[in-house]
């Protein structure tokens, strides 16, 4: 993208970028609004907006079934759009592509996949062991507390240190030949930190287990090809990657896709039916169930193409230049700590200020028309081991600006002489 120069963003690049983000050109309470909650839901471009528009206005049509042009032509934008994701992922020749409502419900696809019983043997049995990080979004966690549960596993927390990173040693100790599934995330949310989730995942797959990567906060940035890395499964939203909300995809081994049970039965996913009988079409329709979101599908793809066409590397060195800018400032700031204040390959930065409750913090900014996330940030166990309690996240997105940054410390500077 012409926008986007050699060396990151420079400020007339940065203009024309942020042109194709209407969103952004807006006052919130009297101030232009700074969006610094990415992490949460990052803004869409025109060009997606153009892409699902015309999809909307001209190629409307249940995919599939239909034998007419239009249908054609929405099946062809659906199987183009899976293509596209496809690459954009690294995924290799042995990879299939299923759309999802976002990381959530692919996560849980997995999960409950391995441990349910139906049209394939459960994966997961009694005294079986399933590994999860404690950096992990709850939809990494949870469905694997549930999946355990039901199959009578055992679950196994991989904790990391007092600074909050994973070490692969201790993934070493908790590996058994029992270890049927490991779960890890490519990048903190609640934090920051990113795991060296290669090793982890390697590691793993040597034990013999099915390996999971939560890839939502990091598949819009610099990360290995899927075919490069041991993994089975990978997860990640729309929304979070400049997409429409109410998108995701799980993409994995076909042959590890292939021992899911679906998690829904019904059009579209079997290949012939009786009244009592069923049997179930090939990957990916077979975990696809029912009509898809098929405009959030090419949206999702055209936000592939657009994060490509500007550059996951020159993405990366603008926004981690942008969390150094906020941490080292935030730091600065008397009684309050960083959370993982050496992680610069992200573009999330959370703290907690001594004697001021995020929420009054993320109320105040929101007075100056600063965006930001505060809470658990569906963390809670991390937190928890953390012993800082709720914080206040700052994320940033490609469009951000250090101008934006500089608004943020002042604002929160302001917030802790008013709360304190
Ligand atoms: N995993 C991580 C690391 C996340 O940051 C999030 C969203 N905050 C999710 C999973 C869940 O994503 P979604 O709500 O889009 O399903």
């Amino acid at each position: 993208m012409a926008v986007i120069d050699r060396a990151g963003l420079g400020a007339a690049a940065l203009a024309d970028l942020r042109a194709m983000f209407p969103v952004l050109a807006q006052t919130v309470n009297g101030a232009p609004l700074a969006y610094l909650d990415n992490a949460a839901t990052t803004q869409m471009p025109l060009p997606v907006l153009d892409a699902m528009r015309h999809f909307e206005l001209h190629d409307r049509a249940n995919i599939h079934r239909g034998v007419h042009t239009l249908s054609q032509r929405a099946t062809d934008a659906f199987d183009h759009a899976r293509q596209g994701l496809k690459r954009f992922v690294g995924a290799g020749a042995a990879h299939e592509l299923v759309f999802t409502s976002g990381t959530t419900d692919a996560l849980n696809l997995v999960a409950h996949g391995l441990s349910t019983p139906g049209a394939a043997p459960v994966v997961i049995q009694p005294g079986d062991e399933i590994i999860v990080s404690l950096l992990e979004h709850h939809a990494n966690l949870v469905p694997w507390q549930q999946a355990a549960r039901r199959c009578g596993a055992r679950l196994l927390i991989l904790r990391p240190d007092a600074r909050g990173r994973l070490q692969p040693e201790d993934l070493a100790g908790l590996l058994t030949p029992r270890t049927r599934v490991f779960a890890v995330t490519a990048c903190a949310n609640a934090t920051g930190e990113r795991p060296p989730y290669e090793t982890l995942l390697a590691l793993a797959a040597g034990a013999g287990a099915l390996t999971v990567l939560d890839a939502a906060q990091s598949v819009a940035h610099a990360m290995p090809d899927l075919s490069a890395l041991d993994c089975d499964f990978m997860a990640f939203s729309g929304h979070k990657m400049l997409g429409p909300m109410g998108t995701g995809v799980l993409v994995g081994r076909r042959a590890a896709l292939e021992r899911l049970q679906p998690l829904r039965y019904g059009g579209d996913m079997v290949a012939r039916v009786s009244a009592t009988e069923a049997s179930f079409a090939e990957l990916p329709m077979r975990l696809e169930g029912g009509t898809p979101h098929v405009a959030g599908a090419v949206g999702l793809a055209a936000a592939a193409s657009f994060i490509e066409a500007a550059g996951r590397g020159r993405i990366d060195a603008h926004v981690s230049a942008l969390r150094s800018h906020a941490a080292a400032g935030l730091a600065a700031l008397p009684g309050v700590t960083v959370l993982a204040a050496g992680a610069g390959a992200s573009g999330i930065v959370s703290f907690a200020a001594e004697g001021a409750h995020p929420h009054d913090i993320g109320t105040l900014l929101d007075e100056q028309g600063i965006a930001v996330r505060t809470g658990h940030h569906c963390a809670q166990p991390l937190l928890d081991h953390l012993g800082l309690g709720p914080t206040t996240r700052a994320s940033f997105a490609l469009y951000n600006t250090h101008e934006e940054v500089e608004r943020l410390l002042a604002g929160v500077a302001r917030a802790l002489r008013l709360l304190r």
